[in-house]
């Protein structure tokens, strides 16, 4: 491992690499076992929060003039018959319940980025390559219970596959899984029982000390990686390779005006939208030199006292050049006693596409993973703050609190104790 370091230092040009004793270790990741414990490798890495560098590069790219459509789906990309060539594609408004607003937008190319479903867009299948979704699942622990000052990664105990625990907005996060997602892409995903007894053995062979059992989980999620395998089934025993041994590389299909793109990494995303971008290259485009920043940079404003150095500092990644006008959007107080401001709930309320309850406690905010039972305490705070903003009546609210609380109990809490009865579904 140190030897790979040493190529990864060379590559960065940033030597970050440590070799940790015992005892240095142990000070790092308090209630590691220390049985066989010989020592640790330390390097540094990237974080981020998926949901705000999405938004952030949604931003940016309003801010250079494109048009954002959130719950807009693409339904079908539409063709001339007799040349085949891409003429527009077909979009659904799935943001009502009524579903009835359709829209044809004519177009020469369509650019297909859509993960574990974009099997569904692309119309061809080349025969060597598929989309093969893989689930991953996490478990949310209060730090008190689990606490690490960084992210740990070890191998777990019952198939030596690399897993994590690392700090995340206040709490311990232990991920991840990886299997085959064979539910229905139409479904939220969710974590199930197994994962969950293998993610809990993480912490009872590795932090016995700690003795964390699934009364301790705050919260759990679910994420469908959309890897790009040669496999033609997904039948282990038939020689098709074990989930975590799939190749994570990027795939760009093309066809007639159609581009599709699959797999690849959060770490790599500006280099897959320039290579898909490339491909599609149309008269008078122009691609921004990659020398550029990919993210503007926040203003140069003052700390407010109120606010700690780490939560400034995750502020001004969050939100980059909009971060005054979240400080104006209310208090600078903290919510329930998470890292998210009251500030940052009504900027996001305001300013973010939310369409749906869920958007702001799960995706927009994090407070549905961090909060107990969901935040189900805080929503009539959260209510009396945002339904104005987000121009709801008590009908809208009342219907999206239930929506949420059903969400998160059956896709973000701990999974089903239970088998189900009998003939029941889902
Ligand atoms: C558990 C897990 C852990 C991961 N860990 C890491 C990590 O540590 N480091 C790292 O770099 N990467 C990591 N990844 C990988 C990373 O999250 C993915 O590579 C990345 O999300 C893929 O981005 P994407 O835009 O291609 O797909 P997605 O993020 O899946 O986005 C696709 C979007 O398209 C939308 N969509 C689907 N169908 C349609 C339609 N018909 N019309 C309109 N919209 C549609 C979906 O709603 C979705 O919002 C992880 C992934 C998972 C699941």
């Amino acid at each position: 491992f140190q030897l790979l370091l040493r190529l990864y230092d060379r590559l960065s040009g940033q030597p970050s690499r440590q070799r940790l004793s015992p005892a240095d270790t142990s000070q790092w990741v308090p209630g590691l076992s220390t049985n066989h414990l010989t020592g640790a490798s330390g390097f540094t890495d990237a974080v981020t929060d998926d949901a705000r560098l999405v938004q952030r590069v949604l931003e940016e790219a309003e801010a250079d003039g494109a048009v954002c459509l959130n719950y807009m789906k693409a339904q079908a990309v539409l063709r001339n018959s007799e040349t085949n060539a891409v003429t527009g594609v077909h979009l659904l408004d799935t943001s009502t319940e009524a579903q009835t607003l359709e829209r044809i937008v004519n177009t020469p190319l369509v650019i297909n980025a859509t993960g574990a479903w974009a099997g569904q867009l692309k119309q061809t299948d080349s025969s060597d390559t598929r989309i093969r979704p893989l689930r991953g699942s996490h478990l949310v622990i209060p730090y008190s219970r689990l606490p690490v000052s960084c992210s740990v990664s070890l191998f777990h105990p019952e198939d030596r596959r690399p897993v994590f625990a690392f700090p995340w907005q206040g709490t311990t996060v232990l991920g991840t899984t990886d299997l085959d997602h064979t539910e229905s892409l139409s479904h939220e995903p969710a974590i199930n029982r197994e994962e969950l007894d293998y993610l809990l053995k993480i912490s009872s062979s590795l932090f016995p000390s700690s003795a964390i059992t699934e009364r301790d989980v705050i919260a759990t999620w679910a994420g469908v990686r959309p890897v790009v395998t040669q496999s033609p089934t997904l039948n282990q025993s038939k020689g098709t390779r074990k989930p975590s041994k799939e190749n994570r590389e990027h795939v760009i299909w093309s066809d007639n005006g159609l581009i599709s793109v699959a797999g690849g990494k959060l770490t790599t995303f500006r280099l897959i939208a320039r290579e898909v971008l490339e491909r599609g290259q149309m008269p008078g485009f122009h691609l921004r030199s990659d020398a550029l920043p990919v993210f503007a940079s926040p203003p140069d404003l003052q700390r407010p006292d109120a606010i700690s150095h780490q939560n400034w500092h995750r502020l001004q990644g969050f939100y980059g050049p909009a971060l005054a006008e979240v400080l104006r959007a209310g208090t600078h107080e903290t919510v329930g006693g998470t890292d998210t401001l009251w500030a940052e709930l009504a900027w996001a309320a305001a300013n973010t596409g939310v369409i749906h309850l869920d958007d702001l406690m799960l995706r927009r905010t994090r407070l549905g993973l961090v909060l107990p039972k969901g935040g189900k305490g805080l929503l009539p705070d959260i209510r009396c703050l945002c339904k104005p903003i987000l121009g709801w009546d008590d009908t809208t609210w009342e219907r999206e609190e239930a929506r949420y609380l059903e969400l998160w109990r059956s896709c973000y809490s701990l999974p089903a104790t239970f088998p189900a009865k009998p003939g029941a579904t889902g």
